[in-house]
Parts: structure tokens; sequence; C-alpha cells
């Protein structure tokens, strides 16, 4: 079996990639913080792409828990590994820095920035052992623009970006392959509340993007054809940022 974990896979832009890779043929490792019902409607949905699943719960955030999950799973599946890693959950606490809280900061560099190292960290050994592994992280327009009202969010998602360029020159020799995906607007709870019809206006493409056009893009990335495309950030945004 191959099997692939993406983080936050319970809903939105996670839980469309997990189903695109159970269409290509993975065993997903679901993972999701507080969601369960959620959780189990996306392994439902793997399921009926005719591959099987189970739901890993966790906070990314949380080091010790994190690295206690995978160790446990890596116990119990010897001759296994995890060969697609899919880096999407995360948070945003929007505010003008003003005004922002540091628990807000905090929050949002531990869920998005510290998750990226805790998950990634201890797969990555068994990835450069089997000389094939595919990292894709979710960043986002806000890292490589920096937006106002999100200094914690384009922190995190700026520091995925520059952590996706260093470590992809580390392990290109194994194959293993490290890359971002900064979507623009895409429609899922985390933009529930956002004005849509103002923002369009704002976007080339006119419209905001689904969760599914960023799951192609991913599946692509975690496709043997993406083999030469490591260090990369991909925008998927109508446009939004040229
Ligand atoms: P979403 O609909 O709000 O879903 C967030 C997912 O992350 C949920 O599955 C949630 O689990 C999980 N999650 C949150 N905190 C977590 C934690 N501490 N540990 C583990 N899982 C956690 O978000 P989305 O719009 O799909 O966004 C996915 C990724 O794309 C994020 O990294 C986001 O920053 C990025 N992005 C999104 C957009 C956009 O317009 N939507 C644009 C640019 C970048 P529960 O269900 O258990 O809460």
């Amino acid at each position: 079996m191959r099997y692939a974990l993406v983080t936050g896979g319970s809903r939105g832009i996670g839980r469309a990639i997990c189903v695109k890779l159970a269409q290509m043929g993975y065993h997903l490792l679901i993972n999701y913080a507080s969601n369960d019902s959620e959780a189990e409607a996306t392994l439902r949905m793997v399921r009926q792409m005719g591959q099987d699943g189970e739901l890993m719960k966790f906070d990314v955030s949380d080091r010790k828990t994190v690295t206690a999950t995978l160790e446990a799973w890596m116990e119990t599946h010897p001759d296994e590994y995890i060969e697609v890693l899919v880096n999407n959950a995360g948070i945003r606490r929007d505010n003008l820095m003003v005004f922002m809280p540091e628990e807000d900061w905090s929050r949002v560099l531990d869920i998005s920035l510290n998750g990226f190292y805790n998950v990634t960290q201890p797969l990555l050994q068994p990835m450069l052992v089997h000389k094939f592994g595919r990292i894709i992280s979710l960043a986002s327009v806000s890292g490589m623009k920096g937006l106002p009202g999100q200094a914690n969010y384009s922190a995190a998602k700026g520091g995925i970006i520059a952590a996706t360029k260093a470590l992809a020159q580390e392990v290109a020799r194994k194959n293993v392959t490290v890359n971002a995906i900064a979507p623009g607007f895409i429609k899922t709870d985390m933009v529930e509340g956002l004005d849509e019809a103002a923002l369009k206006k704002t976007i080339p493409a006119n419209r905001f993007g689904t969760p599914e056009e960023v799951a192609e893009l991913a599946g692509f990335l975690a496709s043997p054809a993406a083999a030469y495309i490591t260090g990369n950030v991909i925008a998927i945004d109508g446009g939004l940022y040229t």
C-alpha cells in the first residue's frame, strides 16, 4: 500500500486533496484537530474512490503528540512509510498588528509554521531511506505578498515558503520533492464572512477558486510526472497576484 498523510483533511482544501490522492491510489491518513463528523465524512469520500484510509486526530502544533502518533504508526507499519505528506492544516486570526494579541500571533505561527516542522521532521528520514517522497505545503498569496491585517498569517506562510525552498535543496538528490502551493481566495469555511462579491472584482478570473482545483495541483505535485519540480511555490489564484 502507498500511504499519504494530509493534515487538516477534515474540511475544505485538505478534504479535496484526500479525495484526489485516493483517486490516485493512496491509502489516506486523514489528520484533523477536532471535527470528528467532518473527518468521518472525508473518510467516506475516500472510500467512495475505492481506497481506504484512517483518521489521525492530533493538533499539529502539539509536537509531543504529533511525534508519538507518527512513531506509533511507524512501529505498527515497519515495512511501510508515508510517501506523500501534505501540510495543509492552518487557521487565520486576522487583525491589524496594532490590535493583535500575542495569542493570535503565536497560535497562527504554531499551527502553520511549527506544524510544518512537527509533522515533516519525523517523516523525512523514511522518505530519504526509500529514495522517494513528496512534501507539499499550503502557503498563500498572503505569504508571498504580505497582506495588511494578516501579519501573523503572512509570517507563517512566508516561513513555509522559505522552509520549502531550503528543505528542497537538502533532499533533492534522494528524489524527495518539496513544494508549496499558494492559493488566492478558495471557497471554504476559512473565507466565510468575507465579502465575496466585492473581493472577486479584484481577481482577474472574477471568482473564487474551488478546493477541487487546488487538489488537482496537489495531485500533480504528488505524481511521478512532477519529479523535476522542487523548491517551488505555485500560485493558484485566478491571476490575483501577478
Ligand atoms: P478550513 O476549511 O478552515 O479547514 C481547516 C482544516 O485544518 C480543518 O480540517 C481543520 O480541522 C484543520 N486544522 C485546523 N487547526 C488544526 C490543528 N491545530 N491541527 C490539525 N488540523 C487543524 O481551511 P482551508 O480553507 O481548507 O485551508 C487549508 C489550507 O489552505 C490552510 O493552510 C490555509 O491557510 C490555506 N489557504 C486557504 C485559502 C482559502 O482561501 N481558503 C487561501 C490560501 C491558503 P478541524 O475540522 O478538526 O477543525
